[in-house]
């Protein structure tokens, strides 16, 4: 399997050197033959090419078998004629990448203020309240007089139609229950069309059980018992929001691991942004990036019945665990480590199991 691996900006560079060695390690204790190809987007690329992503580059994630990106500086990223391109949404549109999967578990090892809980949430990533996705060209927000903006959000029955069906598909492996967030009291007709949608692919799966939840009232529901949830399915907006917050119930942002799927291309990417906050002090938690890159060895392992692969990211997704629960991890979950070490360690425990 050929990944590219494009560090990223902020605290990207650290928490990816800390993936490689885990991902160097699981290639060795399970034979997975990996071929790691390190290129550069973002700050970097804006540098040496002049923007922050290529051509050349997509076409080599296009030749590859998977592409790992760490977290981007997109608030840096404002104006796309001087090469400033949000990496994120480039490789989301220019791959397809429809399906963000974001799970969010709690840990031993770690208070469970909530008590425990394992959720997926479902972000369609393709359109919605995006406006530099939703539309062929350009940007769907204008300003149409220096005092009044409109954004633009744009919902699709294909779309709609193929995040459903992931979903459904994804609970059928898990507790059968599907959850759709939505804002149809007030965006009637994008959202109501959203949730029909969902019931309509739903009826292919009789075996899953189906709700759905107001995202204001998601919000209360899943701080009070986030238990009650197995697989939640949202517009890209929602989902983006609801998964930050899953991801921090769950003990910290710095667990939230995600995989952009498509039919064709994967991307893992951890959930949260650059954090220029604690960049450069290796105190960042790699694990989110970890586990985005355990998924993406997943993908890879299901899309072409390589059972190798899918029992390398067991082992990756445990090895967190034990980690977690034996404080071989860094401080905003309880351990003592740095970036680096923390990687180093799960390596080292990867080497051995
Ligand atoms: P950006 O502008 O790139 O979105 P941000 O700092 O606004 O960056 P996040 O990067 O998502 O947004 O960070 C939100 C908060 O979570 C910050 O306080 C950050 O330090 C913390 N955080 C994010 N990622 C991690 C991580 N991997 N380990 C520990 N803390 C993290």
């Amino acid at each position: 399997m050929k990944i590219i691996v494009l560090p990223g900006d902020g605290i990207g560079p650290e928490t990816m050197a800390a993936t490689v060695d885990v991902l160097e390690a699981a290639s060795r204790r399970f034979d997975l033959g990996l071929e790691l190809v390190h290129d550069v987007a973002g700050h970097d690329s804006l540098k040496l090419h002049g923007a922050t992503v290529t051509n050349a580059l997509l076409e080599k994630v296009k030749a590859a078998d998977g592409l790992m990106l760490g977290p981007m500086a997109t608030y840096d990223f404002k104006d796309e004629s001087k090469g400033e391109i949000n990496p994120s949404k480039y490789f989301r549109k220019c791959l397809d990448l429809y399906a963000n999967i974001r799970p969010a578990r709690t840990y031993n090892g770690m208070p469970a203020r909530l008590g425990e809980f394992d959720l997926v949430v479902v972000r369609e990533n393709t359109e919605g309240f995006y406006s530099d996705r939703n539309i062929e060209s350009g940007s769907s927000e204008m300003l149409i007089t220096p005092d009044v903006a409109i954004s633009l959000r744009r919902i699709t029955r294909s779309c709609c139609e193929r995040i459903a069906r992931s979903a459904f598909e994804l609970a059928r492996t898990r507790s059968k229950h599907v959850t759709i967030v939505h804002k149809a009291n007030v965006l009637r007709i994008a959202d109501g069309m959203f949730i029909d949608i969902c019931h309509e692919v739903g009826r292919d799966f009789p075996d899953v059980k189906i709700d759905d939840f107001i995202v204001d009232a998601m919000m209360a529901h899943v701080v009070r018992a986030p238990q009650r949830f197995d697989v939640i399915v949202t517009t890209n907006m929602f989902g983006d929001i609801l998964s930050d917050l899953t991801a921090e119930l769950s003990g910290s942002l710095g667990l939230g691991g995600s995989l952009n799927a498509g039919d064709q291309y994967a991307m893992g990417q951890a959930a949260h942004g650059s954090a220029p906050d604690i960049a450069g002090q290796n105190i960042a938690n790699p694990f989110s990036l970890v586990l985005s890159a355990a998924m993406l060895l997943n993908w890879y392992g299901q899309k072409n019945d390589k059972t190798p692969f899918m029992i390398a990211a067991k082992g990756i997704f445990d090895g967190v665990a034990a980690a977690i629960d034996a404080q071989e991890a860094t401080r905003d979950v309880g351990g003592k480590l740095g970036t680096r070490e923390t990687g180093e360690a799960l390596a080292t425990r990867l080497s051995t199991v």
